[in-house]
């Protein structure tokens, strides 16, 4: 049984001597807990907060610990009541071969109903992530234009999917490469989307939003949310869902520096977790769960494999190696 150890809290951008994979017993579920052979590991930008001790929502990993995160395992025994060997989970015991997971934290799932990696992406926690980010925080109604950032990642593609099958009059996304941005306008049906990286975000974003934007889902911060800012409409609404153009700063970032505009706009800035709004969840997967089994909403995933390549992944996630959910599968 393998897993993985956080041994220094990144400074800057996570190095490898910052981690170890550790050999280690295959723990013995105790009594209400199931022992889980992990099939799926979930690599998400968030992780990157909890590597670090600053004060925030979740409690930081602890130094020489192993790590956590969503997985996805078959029961190999159990010690439960209403978990049987042979059924599969979704659990928080991730960046590990074996966990021995509390039954109370263990969520079933059908293994015939969806690939059992749609568990952690586009049914899972980034999938309720931009369903709650856009038809919650941000209000989304139909006739609005949307701008999405991070638009080929996990929560971003399934943002501009979302809104196109409710109903927006024009769907913006911006990427990372030329090949992520012909994906969303291409596959996606996006009406437009950009290379950040092929020139200034405002200048390309007045272009594909001459019109402006009523709604702004943010995963990147920085030049993003203040183009967004800029070409908000009267109205408009910019759900926070992520920076992570800021994540392995170690100075803070400078703030959007024309947020005088909102006065303008009465324009709203709204962040929000996704773990305040697992009330949404079975709405979600009704809704949704159609839209993906018959393609109407598309996704891709990218997989990495072996539990030794999982920090490689996770740093992947970071650089933008990933088209859609980043996976670990063992
Ligand atoms: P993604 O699948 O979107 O992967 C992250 C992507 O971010 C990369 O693929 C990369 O794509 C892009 N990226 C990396 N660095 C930069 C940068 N400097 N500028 C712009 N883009 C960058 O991850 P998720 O879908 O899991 O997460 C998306 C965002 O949502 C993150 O900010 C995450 O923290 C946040 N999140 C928030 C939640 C909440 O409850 N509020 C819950 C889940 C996620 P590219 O090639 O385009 O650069």
């Amino acid at each position: 049984n393998r897993e993985w150890h956080l041994l220094s809290r990144p400074v800057g951008w996570p190095k490898d001597e910052d981690f170890a994979l550790v050999e280690a017993e295959v723990p013995a579920p105790g009594e209400g807990q199931v022992l889980v052979r992990n099939i799926h590991l979930s690599v998400d930008p968030y992780m990157r907060g909890r590597m670090s001790d600053a004060k925030s929502y979740a409690a930081p990993f602890g130094l020489g610990e192993v790590m956590q995160g969503g997985a996805v395992g078959e029961v190999v025994e159990s010690r439960a009541e209403g978990i049987a060997a042979g059924d599969h989970v979704l659990h928080f015991l991730g960046w590990r071969e074996y966990a021995a997971v509390d039954a109370r934290h263990a969520v079933k799932v059908d293994a015939d109903a969806a690939p059992l990696s749609a568990y952690l992406g586009v049914l899972g926690m980034t999938g309720l992530t931009a369903y709650a980010g856009l038809l919650r925080t941000a209000a989304f109604k139909e006739g609005d234009s949307v701008f999405v950032s991070g638009a080929a990642g996990a929560v971003g593609s399934q943002v501009g999917q979302l809104a196109r099958l409710k109903g927006a009059s024009r769907v913006i996304g911006s990427a990372g490469s030329d090949e992520k941005v012909e994906l969303l306008v291409k596959e996606y049906g996006f009406d437009a989307a950009f290379n950040y990286k092929s020139g200034p975000v405002s200048g390309q974003l007045r272009e594909a939003a001459p019109d402006g934007v009523d709604v702004y889902f943010d995963n990147v911060g920085g030049d993003h949310l203040e183009a967004a800012v800029g070409q908000l409409n009267r109205d408009g609404r910019i759900a926070v869902c992520g920076m992570i153009s800021v994540y392995n700063n170690t100075e803070p970032a400078p703030g959007p520096r024309n947020l005088a505009r909102l006065i303008q706009t009465r324009g709203r800035i709204e962040g929000f977790l996704v773990g305040d709004h697992y009330d949404l969840q079975p709405q979600f997967v009704q809704e949704v769960g159609p839209w993906v089994a018959s393609g109407r909403l598309k996704y891709r995933e990218t997989v990495v494999e072996g539990i030794g390549n999982t920090l490689e992944a996770f740093l992947g996630v970071l650089r933008g190696d990933n088209t859609g959910k980043m996976i670990v599968t063992l």
